[in-house]
Formats: C-alpha cells, structure tokens, sequence
C-alpha cells in the first residue's frame, strides 16, 4: 500500500538561496529554502524540502541569492542623519554641531532625518535599529515614531532626557577651577514617568516592531537619582539602559574629578551595573572596568567606524567577548551600513591587535557576524525574536544578489560576507515577514520626496551648523 504524500501546507512568503542562518552553530543551507507566516520563521531547510512542505503566493527565488539574518544596528542617532557628513575633522562635533542642529529641528525635520536614516538603513540590509538617545519634545518622539513605522524597519527606541547641569574643567584647568554638577530636583522622577508611560505602550523584549527602551545618555548630564530609578524600572520591565560611557576623555576627567571613579566604577557604584545595562562605545574602559561589566553580563554597542570620528581609543573587543560582555556592533551615523561597519570592525581590531600579536584571526569574521546578528539581538533583549534565521523567530532577513564577480566562485562564505559583500548587493529585504525591499526598491518610502524634504531642511538647518565648524 502507498501512501501519498501530505498535501503542501499554505505559507505567506517563500525564500530560496544559500542560508546563512548565524544559529548557535552557524550553520549554513547551501541550496536552502525559508517557509514564513503569520509574520514568523515556520521553517527552514533544503530547497527539495520546503518545497515539497509548503506553497505560497509569494516567493523570492533569485539566482545566485544569499539569505542572512537581518543585520541589526545597535546604536544610533537618527536626528543626526541630517548633518553626519559636516563632522568630518571637526572635532569634538556633538556640542559646536550635533547639539545645536538637533536643538534647531522641528519635528518635521525629525521625521524627515529618521526617515532618510531608515531608508539608508534598510538598503542595506539592516532591519533593526536601535534608536539610542532619543531627545526632543513628545512632537519630535512621535514624528520619529510615525517615520519609522512608515518606513517599516523594526526598532527600539530609548528615550530620556537629561535631569542635570554640569561644568567640565579640563585636566589642566583644574588648577584654578573644578568640575561640578548642579541636579534638577524632581526631573527624574518626572521624565522616568514619562518614559514608563512610553514602555508601557512599546513593550521592551516584545515581537512588536517598535520596542521602548532607557536611555541615561551619560554620566555627566544624569544624577544619580537618575541612574538608580532608572536601574529599578529597566529591572522592573525587563527593558534595556543605555548609557554613553568610557567613551571620552573629558568624560573620564569629569568622572575623576567628581566622583573619583572612572565610569564604569561610578555605575557599578550607584548600582547599575547588570544584564540590564548597555554601554555605548566603552572605548576608554581599563581592563579592570571590562572585568566589571562582564561579572555584570551587561553589553557593549560598539561602534567600529565612529572610533574613527572621535579619535580617543580602539577598544578591546576581543577581551569583551572572553569576558562575557555581549557585544553588538552599531553604526552610530558614521556609516547607516552594516556592511561597511563589519568590514570597518575587521579593519580596525586587526590592524591594532591582530598586527602586533601576528594573530589574524583576533576578530574572525564569524564573531563579525554574530556582532551584527544574534549577539546585537541578545543585546537589545530581543534575542528570543530576532538575530537569526531560525523556525519561531519573527521573519526578518535579507537576500543578497551573491552573482557579482567580488563574491564569485563562492568558497568560505562568512569571510566571504564580511570582507567583500556590500550594500549594493543587497536586493530584497523582508521584516516582520514584510518585503520593504523588493529587487532594491524601498517600497515604504517615496525616497525623492524624503530626499526632497531632507534638502529643504538642511537649506535652514546647515548656517546652524556651519557656525560651529571651524572650516
Ligand atoms: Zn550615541
């Protein structure tokens, strides 16, 4: 007696291609095929197999196509999208430049920066972003809001806003004036209101494509208050803290002066040190502050090509990663490409580690990948979700075009994806089982009518700038 084959299962979206699928094993699917519905993985596994499984009205099959994760970015600042080229040699750029545009936009501006931020983002390849200090009134948080949703790329957004002045005497300085901070009594109680409010709209941890975080941007603008109420509420909500830290000099002296604590001892001290906690950059972080914040199992967002822009330190992320400190890789503006970064990442802990211990393998381009897939999932709590090709995981991966003379003939394929592939290659991207990248289209967006609205925002917004550079 025969048995026929059970009929084909209906699923919303097919995917075929050599898969990269970054699970814990980093297994790879040469002539591969992705079953998704309901907006989630339903399976993945040879060609011959979910063909045999599964029909669907639509499918992307392309010759020569590479399927990977959807690369997430960790932390940016969309509001900079505007004016992130004006930076070049002009340091330090966030108080003659970046603070004086933002505080300059209206929430029009904003929704045209996170528009264009996404667009550059989603062209390549990049299908989360973590938005990482947002500031601005409640207009401009929604006008993001409302742009990001439009665009359709999934993102976690951290807001907060500063509860404390501060003067910074330089080093030498300090001989006739000191550091100091001035509190806003009652401000965090106020703005850490508004932000449980925002978490309980935007769930943090959830498969939703907006998720809320925390954002404590720094040590210098944040009391104490501050740091530790935010603390309790990340732990309470099982969101995520972002904090900018060990990322300048300045800061370090500051932390010094006042406190008398580098950083990462401050927030180890006022006790927010913990799976909770992210760090920005941690360029300047000693060993000893690493060894804290891996006994902490915190995270760092670590920004390859932004080290360029600020100029301060490489750090060492091979010795985060042995420390147990989880680390995702972001773009921070200096890119709005994921490609570039992960190549920047290779470059650049190669070039000043690899070199002068003969080890070339100091970041392999696996640990590349994980940085920018299931790592950087882990890190903005959202692992259970996305950062891999796995059945149960929310659909988001990109098709790369592998038919370019760079990637062929395809022999060692994460090298491969980390050394030679870039944005261009990418040529469909799906989110959330969406495909807002059809055949290297932005189908979410009119990117004339952004580009047209981003020339006429910098038309008024670049004099503000220009005052502050100094060429
Ligand atoms: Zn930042």
């Amino acid at each position: 007696m025969t048995v026929d084959a059970a009929p084909p299962e209906q699923a919303d979206l097919l995917a075929f291609g050599c898969i990269v699928t970054m699970n814990a094993e980093k297994e790879i699917v040469p002539d591969g095929g992705i079953a998704v519905r309901d907006k989630c993985i339903l399976a993945v596994g040879s060609r011959k197999e979910i063909e045999r499984r599964y029909q669907a009205r639509s499918c992307l099959d392309r010759r020569y196509a590479i399927l990977i994760p959807g690369l997430i970015d960790c932390h940016t600042h969309m509001s900079q999208a505007l004016v992130r080229t004006l930076i070049a040699h002009e340091l330090p750029m966030i108080h003659r430049i970046y603070s004086p545009v933002t505080q300059n936009m209206t929430p029009d501006d904003a929704r045209v920066a996170a528009s264009l931020c996404a667009a550059q983002l989603l062209l390549s390849g990049v299908t989360t972003v973590c938005e990482g200090a947002i500031g601005g009134t409640d207009e401009h948080l929604a006008a993001t809001m409302e742009a990001i949703s439009k665009a359709g790329i999934r993102s976690n957004i951290v807001i907060g806003r500063p509860d404390q002045a501060f003067h910074h005497a330089a080093l030498y300085s300090q001989a006739r004036e000191r550091s100091w901070l001035k509190v806003s009594e009652g401000q965090a109680e106020r703005e850490l209101n508004r932000t449980e409010a925002f978490l309980s709209c935007n769930p943090p941890a959830s498969a939703a494509l907006i998720t809320g975080g925390i954002c404590a941007s720094s040590l210098t603008a944040f009391s104490e208050t501050y740091f530790r109420l935010a603390g309790d509420l990340a732990q309470r909500t099982g969101s995520k803290l972002h904090v900018h830290a060990a990322r300048d000099r300045e800061e370090v002296e500051f932390c010094l002066a006042v406190f008398g604590r580098r950083p990462i001892e401050r927030l180890l001290d006022i006790g927010v040190v913990g799976t909770h906690l992210v760090i920005a950059h941690a360029m300047l972080a000693t060993d000893h502050e690493l060894t804290l914040l891996g006994k902490g199992q915190s995270a760092v967002a670590h920004s390859a090509i932004e080290c360029l822009n600020i100029l301060n330190a490489v750090p060492n992320v091979r010795l985060m990663r042995e420390l147990g400190i989880t680390v995702g890789l972001g773009c921070d503006n200096a890119a709005n490409d994921m490609f570039s970064v992960m190549r920047g990442a290779w470059i650049l802990h190669t070039a000043t580690r690899g070199i002068q211990g003969y080890d070339p393998e100091i970041l392999d381009a696996g640990a590349v990948l994980e940085m920018a897939t299931r790592d950087a999932g882990v890190l903005l709590g959202l692992d259970r979700h996305i950062g891999s090709i796995e059945p149960g995981k929310r659909a988001d991966f990109v098709l790369l075009d592998g038919s370019g003379p760079h990637l062929r003939p395809s022999l060692n394929l994460l090298p491969e994806l980390v050394r030679h592939a870039c944005r261009g290659d990418v040529r469909d991207v799906v989110v959330d089982g969406r495909v807002v990248v059809d055949d290297r289209r932005l189908c979410t967006l009119d990117l004339d009518e952004v580009q047209e609205k981003a020339k006429i925002a910098i038309d008024r917004l670049g004099p503000v700038a220009a005052k502050g550079r100094y060429r």
